[in-house]
């Protein structure tokens, strides 16, 4: 049986498909991990656009018009002092995404031990982002000093989620809520509750946006002239040239929309690097304007 497992783990460690990125951020090292891709249905990314609006959209970059390819990334940033975790991926209850849950193991495959970590930062409570830290014999590899950052109103939130906004359907919306109630029962004791912004460490801050939930949240991290945002989810792969479509997962689609137009004229402003979690991996790039829109400008790979 201890062959079997250790010889399945072996293949996940050496698959060919890149699962992390690391660039450097002044003193700081960002590494981007792949927790793999999920598969919405292309309408979800849109939900305000006409059918026909999406579908050129979609056909301009030879997409398919049903399922949607959308890319889980989650974040390491190692400072001198500090092992942080942003974000945690799907992990592994959810049978029907069954391209996504990789983190964990792929963690461990960029060489970063669960036991190491000093911070998460949650950017919301999605289950796609708060589900790895639910999967099997995670939290008991975690050191018991943990600090999880998240913001006040997010947990708030989450003790009567309103979904009407939104155009996930019930069973999502169930997952959803009950990822968020197994989090903040298994996890209450680690949170390090924050307003409106936190730093988790020199050079890393943590500060509330709002938008696609209540309490959602975006880190800064900055070390001598580099910048890095990673922007959770309030930019999406439709966002550069459509700012104004709404996402199906935005529980005030709205608000979402002004968060983004704000972010993003300051990625442009300020030529900070973007990750974010749903771009397509390593999902490193600039942001720069171009008329009403933005351009995406992926980051040249540094072999
Ligand atoms: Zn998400």
């Amino acid at each position: 049986m201890e062959a079997e497992v250790s010889t399945r783990s072996r293949a996940q460690l050496d698959e060919l498909v890149p699962s992390r990125y690391a660039v450097k951020v002044g003193d700081i090292e960002v590494i981007v991990i792949s927790d793999g891709v999920l598969a919405p249905p292309a309408e979800s990314m849109a939900t305000n656009a006409d059918t026909k609006s999406l579908n050129a959209w979609l056909d301009d970059r030879l997409l398919a018009h049903d399922t949607f390819g959308w890319a889980l990334n989650a974040v390491v940033v190692k400072t001198p002092k500090q092992t942080i975790l942003i974000d945690s991926g799907l992990g592994e209850e959810y049978p029907d995404f069954p391209r996504a849950g990789h983190l964990i193991q792929r963690l461990k495959a960029a060489g970063v031990e669960l036991g190491s970590v000093t911070d998460v930062v949650l950017t919301h409570m999605h289950f796609d982002h708060v589900g790895g830290l639910l999967a099997h014999g995670v939290k008991q590899q975690l050191r018991s000093d943990l600090r999880v950052h998240l913001s006040a109103p997010e947990a708030k939130f989450w003790e009567r989620p309103d979904f009407s906004k939104t155009a996930m359907p019930p069973a999502l919306a169930d997952l959803a809520r009950k990822a968020s109630l197994d989090f903040l029962k298994e996890y209450s004791s680690y949170l390090q509750l924050f307003d409106q912004e936190a730093e988790v460490a020199d050079g890393v801050t943590v500060s509330l946006t709002g938008g696609h939930t209540p309490g959602h949240s975006v880190v800064r991290v900055q070390s001598g002239n580099d910048r890095l945002m990673f922007g959770g989810d309030a930019i999406f792969p439709v966002s550069f040239d459509h700012p104004e479509w709404h996402n199906g997962f935005e529980h005030d689609p709205e608000e979402a929309t002004r968060v983004r137009l704000r972010l993003m004229a300051e990625l442009a402003a300020s030529r900070s690097w973007l990750v974010s979690t749903h771009m397509p991996f390593p999902s490193v790039g600039r942001v720069v304007a171009a008329g009403d829109s933005y351009r995406w400008v992926p980051v040249q790979w540094d072999y």
